[in-house]
């Protein structure tokens, strides 16, 4: 049993004003595992009060020290890659799929914004004004369950190569892994107060942070009605926010596409991270006349998919991170049915042969239309829905209808084709036929899935304030 009884503020663990407890459990299995101590109000103005300390001096440290810094914490995160694989297993129950892509990349994006800050110019001319680009302030993070530590290095990575000190509200459902993570942070030997990690419920510590004066900048990773929540406290004192909110991404099958290389990328990108992803292709968006062909390969290589314990290397899906996650999603499962969707496979209930753990069975509706809810709303586990068109221009019609604009795809075999149509989807991303991840590129969203932008040069300017000197 884990007992995680600190929090991270100005430079060492320390212990909680907060007296409150939660319970850690492993959602595959759940089993108790740990228990957390909660960070409250009292423990976020210390946090904040220790940022603001340590800011002035933080803020003018040099692009050389910075650089420094952003190597060290990758060296530091990278160095305990095996215990985030473990803590993220048996915390979170994350397939091996997702841990492959997630371990790495919390040490590496601390290297590629160090690459960024390289060729990044702080100050330029416009006509007589010199321009010089300025930390924002104390910042604030908030991140959510569904993939704890790379949220926590994405946003640290950018607000260190700023200069902006920060203090970082993770889930409590995920403190063992910020646990791991932290350590790892701490040893990057950062100075005192510029990072700060205050694991508390977000209605107590969450809502004290984005209320703070002394905060200028939140960046937030979660659902669209907290983002809601959060920029109506930080509206008050007019904070900055980057906003990084849910979506329902479509995966448009054009009628030239090659079904052998789409139908695998579409059901990877849909039960992405067992479904509990903001960029999961959730919505399939087919030709009517291909539909009986897709489904019936959807449904074949679905049925395929491995679902149980995530220790199993080729285990495709594994829990839902907690019980109140699984009725959700088992709340959606009756209600694509009672809404008149028909099941091509899956459905409530868990996966044959399981008898415990957070486990949903892997499921796509047919017969979805897109004013369905089952098709609007995030669901937020491995739940797909085909829907079918006529011509391109109601794929992209349809493909556009949508509170979000995260994430899209684009299948075809001509290249010109895809391009046109990815050109007319209203998202932050749009990848053709399953292009790799390409890290310096922008990450966010349209309309309801957010604002603001991360990783690369946008997320390095989310923390920055432009200065202009005229003379
Ligand atoms: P939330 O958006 O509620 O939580 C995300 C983070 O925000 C958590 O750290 C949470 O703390 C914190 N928080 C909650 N309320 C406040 C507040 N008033 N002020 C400041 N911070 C706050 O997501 P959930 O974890 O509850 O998941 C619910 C749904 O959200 C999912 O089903 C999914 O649809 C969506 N979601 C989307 C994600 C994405 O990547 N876009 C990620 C996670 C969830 P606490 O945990 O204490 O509530």
């Amino acid at each position: 049993m884990r007992i995680i009884d600190k929090i991270y503020i100005d430079g060492a663990f320390v212990e909680p004003h907060g007296q409150e407890w939660a319970p850690l459990f492993n959602p595959a299995t759940e089993e108790q595992i740990g228990t957390v101590r909660l960070a409250d109000a009292q423990d976020a103005e210390r946090a904040v009060t220790a940022a603001k300390r340590a800011f002035p001096a933080f803020s003018t440290t040099t692009k050389a020290e910075r650089i420094d810094m952003l190597k060290r914490l990758h060296a530091a995160v990278s160095a305990r890659a095996g215990d985030l694989v473990d803590a993220m297993r048996e915390e979170y129950g994350a397939p091996s799929t997702f841990i492959d892509f997630a371990a790495p990349r919390a040490g590496n994006v601390f290297l590629d914004m160090a690459n960024t800050l390289e060729s990044y110019d702080f100050r330029r001319h416009i006509g007589r004004a010199e321009v010089e680009m300025r930390p924002s302030g104390v910042a604030v993070a908030i991140t959510p369950w569904n993939s704890n530590y790379s949220f926590i290095c994405g946003k640290l990575s950018a607000a260190i190569a700023a200069g902006a000190t920060m203090v970082i509200k993770p889930s409590e459902m995920s403190a063992i892994q910020t646990q791991v993570v932290t350590e790892c942070l701490h040893q990057a030997g950062l100075s005192k107060g510029v990072l700060n990690i205050v694991t508390g419920y977000g209605n107590v510590v969450g809502s004290a942070l984005t209320a703070h004066r002394d905060v200028s900048k939140v960046t937030f990773t979660g659902s669209t009605a907290t983002g809601r929540a959060i920029i109506q406290s930080a509206a008050a004192t007019i904070k900055r926010v980057t906003m990084e909110l849910g979506g329902k991404s479509p995966s448009i099958i054009l009628d030239d596409a090659d079904l052998d290389v789409a139908i695998p990328q579409v059901l990877s990108a849909g039960f992405l991270n067992s479904g509990q992803a903001c960029i999961a292709g959730t919505r399939i968006l087919v030709p009517e006349p291909m539909q009986g062909e897709i489904e019936g390969r959807l449904k074949r290589a679905a049925m395929a998919f491995k679902v149980g314990d995530p220790a199993d290397r080729e285990v495709r899906i594994g829990p839902m991170v907690s019980r109140k996650q699984w009725e959700r999603v088992q709340s959606y499962l009756r209600l694509g049915q009672e809404e008149g969707a028909v099941l091509l496979t899956g459905g409530e209930g868990r996966p044959e042969g399981v008898d415990r753990g957070w486990f949903v069975r892997p499921t796509i509706f047919s017969g979805v239309r897109n004013d369905m809810r089952i098709a609007r709303e995030e669901i937020f586990g491995p739940v797909l829905s085909v829907i079918s068109y006529r011509d391109e221009d109601e794929a992209i019609r349809i493909a556009n209808d949508t509170d979000y604009g995260l994430q899209a795809h684009v299948f075809s075999s001509d290249p010109d084709r895809a391009k046109r149509v990815a050109d007319q989807i209203e998202a932050g991303r749009v990848i053709i036929n399953g292009a790799p991840h390409e890290p310096l590129a922008p990450f966010g969203g349209f309309k309801q899935s957010g604002f603001g932008r991360e990783f690369g040069v946008f997320g390095l300017e989310a923390f920055l304030e432009p200065r202009a000197v005229i003379r």
